[in-house]
């Protein structure tokens, strides 16, 4: 099974990643988590370009397709067809939203990674406002950094939320405390009634 969580920065992708392998490993399950972008040469240099200057927008899609093919090859992949339950932490929707922030097409993106990359079962979108996602992270910066980061979680937010028809989707309120959270993709996980 194929678990991605996505949302913007500040929404608990990470923590709830967490959350979510110690349970399912405490049922029993056999867990791997991961992270996008990944540790590998092309995640590494994502992450260097990201504070050294970015890329232009086709330029850093391209090394985080490179990244993923990587992933989906070594490691997401052959976890899948051992049986085991991959989390992700952040996947191929946050180019969709990041990347399409910058300009490229949202759906164009999604296509060229569903030609390689699996679909998840479930994706949980954790939604959130960008003031309050903005709050959790710290604002630091000059104020016109601000804004422009403000506009351009925004659109990642509204791009995220385009997917809420997908079967698989589930969006999530990350207003709510990390436990709150967790219990609804519990219930979601365990068959229960979406919220
Ligand atoms: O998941 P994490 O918080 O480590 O992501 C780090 C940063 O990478 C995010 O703040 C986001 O701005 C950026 N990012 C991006 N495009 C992606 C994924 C992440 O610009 N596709
Ligand atoms: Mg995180």
């Amino acid at each position: 099974m194929l678990i991605a969580f996505e949302g913007i920065d500040g929404a608990g992708k990470t923590s709830q990643a967490r959350l979510l392998a110690d349970w399912l490993e405490s049922e029993g399950s056999l867990v791997v988590i991961s992270h996008e972008p990944t540790n590998g040469p092309w995640g590494t240099k994502l992450r260097e370009s990201a504070s050294s200057g970015r890329s232009a927008p086709e330029e850093e899609l391209d090394l985080f397709l490179k990244d993923r093919k990587q992933h989906v090859e070594e490691l997401i992949q052959p976890s899948l067809n051992k049986g085991v339950t991959v989390i992700l932490d952040r996947y191929y929707f946050s180019n969709m939203a990041y990347q399409g922030a910058r300009g490229l097409n949202p759906s164009r993106i999604r296509e060229v990674n569903e030609a390689f990359a699996p679909v998840p079962d479930f994706l949980f979108i954790l939604d959130l406002e960008v003031d309050l996602a903005l709050q959790r992270i710290g604002s630091r910066g000059d104020i016109a950094n601000e804004f422009e980061k403000r506009d351009a979680l925004q659109d990642c937010r509204d791009i995220f939320n385009t997917l809420e028809n997908e079967a698989f989707a589930h969006i999530i309120d990350a207003s709510k405390s990390l436990d709150e959270v967790h219990s609804m993709i519990r219930e979601i996980l365990s068959g229960g009634t979406r919220p």
